[in-house]
């Protein structure tokens, strides 16, 4: 069994390994610092479900690839931090084994080695999978950083429980070198921050994560306690990346048709909650989740306005606001603009 604080049931592992920030981010604790994000999963998938309506074609393959080279840096990073320390070095099945035990703690599904042939093949048997073409990407680029070769993912299951099996193939398609740049920009995060979090006296981590979220480190799942929605703790680059490449194919106005879908989505999850909670109670809880730090809120005249730093995605985070602002408001809302600088967001909505 995984330790867990007695004072608020997150897995003593989270805890030591994840530092919240006072600016509204979450990063690891040790090199090289990636940032997290507490995901809504029900958010994402069905954002990715819409989104390919709206456009007419199934976006899963961007996602995969953007997952790819998400999976790919944070394994080469990994790895590098093993070269460097002082434990003994791991064979790639040791390698595999522990981002399988990782993917319990963030809440990814339980996925084990079932098949490995050394720069041939990988098979993986996962249950409660957090989302299919993200996890295919996450798996495939694993592979290509250990086995220094491209793999092609295939998923045969269903729902979240099934294998995926990556192939060793050749070939690097464009879309994927222009998303591999794209990673390579990351998520800018700006230092100013005095947010203070109250924390857990048993493990140190913001008191607040543990009362929210509840951990079942043996299914590999992360929920929600008040809503029972499932969620995961992971690499804010991955989505960033696959929101930039929608952004690409498709032009300015992705970003606003995702804001538009999460608006919807987000209007339907707080207006379940109007009366029981509050604009300003909601909006403190984003820090936790690293989503950044709404550090001010202007209600005037009929219109609102929203200051962000460190957004983890400022299209998921403005159609988060929005929806919100319509749901405890009991009102249509627009948004008039959205202006983005330097890890800072503006929103003003009338
Ligand atoms: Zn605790």
């Amino acid at each position: 069994m995984p330790d867990i604080c007695e004072v608020c049931g997150l897995p003593l592992g989270i805890a030591r390994g994840n530092r919240w920030l006072p600016n509204g981010v979450i990063c690891g604790s040790y090199p090289p610092h990636i940032r997290g994000t507490l995901y809504d999963l029900e958010e994402l998938g069905r954002l990715f479900d819409i989104f390919s309506e709206r456009v007419g074609f199934d976006i899963s393959h961007l996602v995969v690839e953007g997952k790819r080279k998400d999976g790919r840096r944070f394994c080469d990073s990994f790895l590098r931090e093993q070269r460097e320390g002082s434990a003994p070095r791991m064979t790639p099945q040791q390698v595999y084994q522990t981002v399988c035990r990782f993917s319990l703690y963030w809440g990814l599904g339980r996925v084990n080695v079932l098949d490995y042939r050394r720069g041939e093949l990988l098979e993986l048997a996962a249950e409660n999978l957090y989302n299919v073409p993200m996890f295919m990407g996450d798996a495939a680029g694993i592979f290509e950083s250990l086995e220094g070769r491209r793999g092609a993912p295939a998923w045969e299951g269903e729902d979240g429980d099934g294998i995926v099996t990556v192939r060793a193939t050749a070939g690097r398609p464009e879309l994927e070198e222009r998303i591999e740049s794209l990673l390579e920009q990351g998520v800018s995060v700006g230092e100013e921050g005095d947010l203070h979090h109250r924390r857990c006296p048993g493990c140190g981590a913001p008191e607040g994560v543990g009362r929210q979220f509840r951990w079942d480190v043996a299914a590999g799942t992360i929920h929600e306690r008040e809503s029972g929605r499932r969620y995961i703790l992971h690499n804010t680059n991955g989505i960033v990346a696959v929101v930039r490449a929608l952004r690409d194919e498709l032009g300015q106005e992705a970003e606003l048709m995702m804001a538009e879908i999460v608006r919807e989505l987000s209007r339907g999850y707080y207006r379940g909650m109007t009366g029981r909670s509050s604009i300003d109670a909601e909006l403190m809880r984003y820090p936790l989740r690293g989503w950044g730090w709404p550090y001010r809120l202007k209600a005037k005249g009929g219109t609102y306005s929203v200051k962000f730093v460190n957004p983890y995605c400022s299209p998921m985070v403005a159609g988060r606001v929005w929806g919100m602002l319509e749901a405890f408001g009991e009102r249509r809302v627009e948004l008039v603009s959205i202006e983005e600088s330097g890890g800072k967001l503006d929103l003003l909505f009338r």
